[in-house]
């Protein structure tokens, strides 16, 4: 059986690292038909926007993307690809999960949490005004429905990785009836998921004992802003960009992407870690039900890290982009041979 995916090579590394991450998947023996769509900075002249309609439709159609990253100039130019894809699509779940990889250097040596941002609201509604001159309001919603939809999705996935734990993230204690409302239905929505526990933590607080006992965490589930913050503290935990992937998931699209960005400082030159998108598809083959190859992926990175011997420029090493992918690729084929 074969899938067809989108796939977005995106620009600066986004071909480079997409290319490694097509090789690894090859690897698995598991046949995808890659629908292969522009977008980007490169396509706007071409179609008058970054993010033009045949690769949303694509998306659409096969109702999962790889996706490499793509620049948004800071201040000009066209608005956040990013952002876009994430409304147009609904994707109303972003999925990080943070964990400690061998030979990728750290503070901490036992992280293995995964958390969960509500895409959709909060203060990212897009609902600013200004009063009168010199004074603000940024609104921030919090609806019953996205709050349960998001929560749920926590538990789900929990229950789907057998993990023990959800902490619900929140700032209850000020914002008594936004994140009241959050934590309620949290409270709600964990009773039907009676094997997992649910711990509520305040945001300030689970920010400081991320840092200092990272490992008491399992699962965690937030609002839109708190999870922007949370999530890219948890990459750093486990090494940061280069090897943090991420899926945007929402009722019938699914797009999984690196987490860092188009590092238009060493675009072109080969030498990108694919590791962040080769993870990504790896979730993505576990999305496709394909839980056997992503499994393998996962494996072949440790391994090949942990040996320490192809490894890109920013983990100490000096490996090219299609170097590093051939030996994952490599560890990959052995393990289906077992
Ligand atoms: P970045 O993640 O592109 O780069 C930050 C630093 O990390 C750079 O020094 C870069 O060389 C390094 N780096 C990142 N990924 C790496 C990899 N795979 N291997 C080795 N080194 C890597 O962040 P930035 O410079 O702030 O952003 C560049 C552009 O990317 C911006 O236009 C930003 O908007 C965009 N961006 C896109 C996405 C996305 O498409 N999802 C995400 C974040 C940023």
């Amino acid at each position: 059986m074969s899938y067809t995916v989108t796939l977005i090579p995106g620009d600066g590394i986004g071909p480079e690292v997409t290319a490694a991450a097509r090789t690894v998947i090859e690897a698995t023996g598991f046949t995808i038909d890659w629908d292969v769509q522009e977008a980007g900075g490169d396509v706007i002249e071409k179609y008058g926007t970054a993010l033009p309609e045949p690769a949303l439709e694509s998306i659409r159609r096969n109702g999962v993307a790889l996706k490499g990253p793509i620049t948004t100039p800071v201040g000009k130019g066209f608005s956040s690809v990013n952002v876009k894809l994430r409304k147009e699509l609904k994707l109303y779940a972003n999925y990080r999960p943070a964990k400690t990889m061998p030979g990728v250097k750290s503070r901490y040596d036992n992280v293995d949490l995964i958390v969960i941002r509500e895409n959709t609201e909060g203060l990212y509604s897009g609902l600013e005004h200004e009063v009168i001159p010199g004074v603000i309001e940024s609104l921030r919603v919090i609806t019953y429905e996205a709050s349960e939809r998001i929560v749920r999705f926590a538990f789900e996935t929990a229950r789907q990785y057998g993990r023990k734990k959800v902490t619900v993230v929140h700032k209850a204690n000020i914002l008594k009836l936004s994140d009241g409302l959050f934590l309620d239905v949290a409270r709600l929505v964990a009773k039907d998921y009676h094997e997992i526990e649910l711990e509520e933590y305040i945001v300030d607080a689970t920010a400081m004992r991320l840092v200092m006992r990272p490992e008491s965490f399992d699962v965690l589930v937030m609002e839109n802003l708190f999870g922007d913050i949370i999530s890219d503290l948890t990459s750093g935990l486990v090494g940061g960009l280069g090897v943090a992937p991420s899926a945007n998931i929402g009722t019938h699209c699914a797009v999984f992407e690196a987490v860092h960005g188009s590092a238009p400082d060493i675009a072109g030159q080969g030498i990108a870690n694919p590791t962040a998108l080769i993870l990504s598809a790896a979730l993505m083959l576990r999305h496709l039900r394909q839980p056997e190859a992503a499994a393998n992926i996962e494996q072949a990175v440790h391994t090949v890290l942990s040996q320490g011997k192809t490894i890109t420029g920013d983990l100490g090493g000096n490996a090219t982009t299609s170097e590093y992918a051939a030996a994952v690729a490599a560890v990959v084929e052995s393990l289906q041979d077992d």
